[in-house]
């Protein structure tokens, strides 16, 4: 199933391919001793706690990581937000007027908002009517120009998951780079693509502390590929992308896995007792099957349903506007007490 005509060499950007990285002053020595004296980047020498710069290839961060994840240090990419590691992807791979990418709408915004702001064409191939991408059109949209296809799974905002056999076809038939973004897969029984990484040279995953981890305050990223395609995004990123406060905040946070567990359970349990009361408020026409820690809901009128809730002091998400999404609202799982004031409120709406 592998795709044997993979050549990443060509799908670089040439100006990409020959640039020649800059070259921070913590990145020309990799020991830290701490009776050595830094007088090379121009820091303040006074201590504040924060007066150095970060590691710029966040190592014993990613060495935890690593651990977790059973993958090698060099496979793995840090973000400031995933958000950073896509719009990374999007500039290592496509040449502004020239290239296009696929995407799978209704998915998540920021691949169409990052294709316009790098100036790539985005062609978007619908997704049928059970929210799985429709390979004949994505095979038919591609051309030699085709860099990359993004695949959110669980998706968001319809919450499933995307047909481990379809992926699987995907990647061993397009001729780019498959992106497959995870932001929800902890709150799955899924395996993560990573475990597929060996197989694939064309797959990038990137995952998120923004979710499960209940870290989207620090932004945090993370991203997954061969250490061929890690290379050339390490390359082009910002020298020290990851703060000192992020990089300390998720080495001590990730390593409380019980904790992100608990947080997890307590989500997915949630999440059962809504959708049973979901079911008996008259004016949701469907509720979708959900493998993330929100539901997308089909209602009588959005719009109205959208603003009656926020009078009553509850924000959900309108997402009336996306292709095949009409009249939906998607509502994130909150707390146990959270959840039963926003059930209580859509049972007296009138
Ligand atoms: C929330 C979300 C992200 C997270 O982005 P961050 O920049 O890491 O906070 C990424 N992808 C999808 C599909 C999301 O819903």
């Amino acid at each position: 199933m592998s795709n044997a005509n993979f050549n990443l060499g060509a799908l670089i950007r040439p100006n990409v391919a020959k640039m020649i990285p800059y070259s921070s002053a913590r990145d020309e020595f990799k020991e830290f001793h701490s009776d050595m004296i830094f007088l090379d980047a121009n820091e303040n020498p006074f201590e504040t706690g924060l007066n150095r710069y970060p590691d710029p290839q966040q190592r014993k961060l990613k060495s935890i990581i690593s651990k977790q994840k059973n993958i090698p240090i060099d496979q793995i990419l840090l973000g400031n937000g995933s958000d950073e590691v896509l719009d990374l992807i999007f500039r290592a791979f496509c040449e502004p007027l020239k290239d296009n990418v696929i995407t799978l709408p209704p998915t998540y915004e920021m691949y169409s908002v990052l294709a316009n702001l790098n100036n790539i064409e985005n062609r978007e191939v619908l997704l049928d009517s059970d929210f799985q991408p429709d390979l004949n059109e994505i095979s038919r949209s591609s051309d030699t120009n085709t860099k990359l296809l993004f695949i959110c799974s669980p998706n968001n905002p319809t919450g499933n998951l995307i047909s481990l056999e379809k992926i699987l076809n995907l990647l061993g038939s397009f001729k780019g780079i498959v992106v497959i973004d995870e932001a929800y897969i902890d709150f799955t029984n899924e395996v993560s693509w990573i475990t597929k990484l060996k197989e694939f040279p064309n797959l990038i995953i990137t995952q998120t502390l923004s979710k499960a981890y209940g870290l989207a305050g620090i932004r945090l990223g993370i991203c997954y590929a061969s250490k061929e395609i890690i290379s050339v995004l390490n390359k082009i990123k910002p020298p020290y992308n990851i703060n000192e406060l992020t990089q300390q905040s998720a080495i001590e946070q990730i390593q409380n896995i019980l904790k992100i567990k608990k947080g997890i359970t307590s989500s997915i349990e949630e999440k059962e007792g809504l959708l049973k009361a979901l079911v008996q408020v008259s004016y949701i026409e469907k509720i979708y099957p959900s493998d993330a820690n929100f539901i997308l809901i089909k209602v009588d009128n959005a719009e109205k349903r959208y603003s009656q809730l926020l009078q009553n002091g509850i924000v959900v998400r309108n997402r009336s506007s996306q292709a095949l999404c009409e009249n939906t609202l998607r509502i994130t799982i909150g707390t146990k007490s959270e959840n039963e004031k926003l059930i209580t409120t859509l049972k007296t709406l009138k």
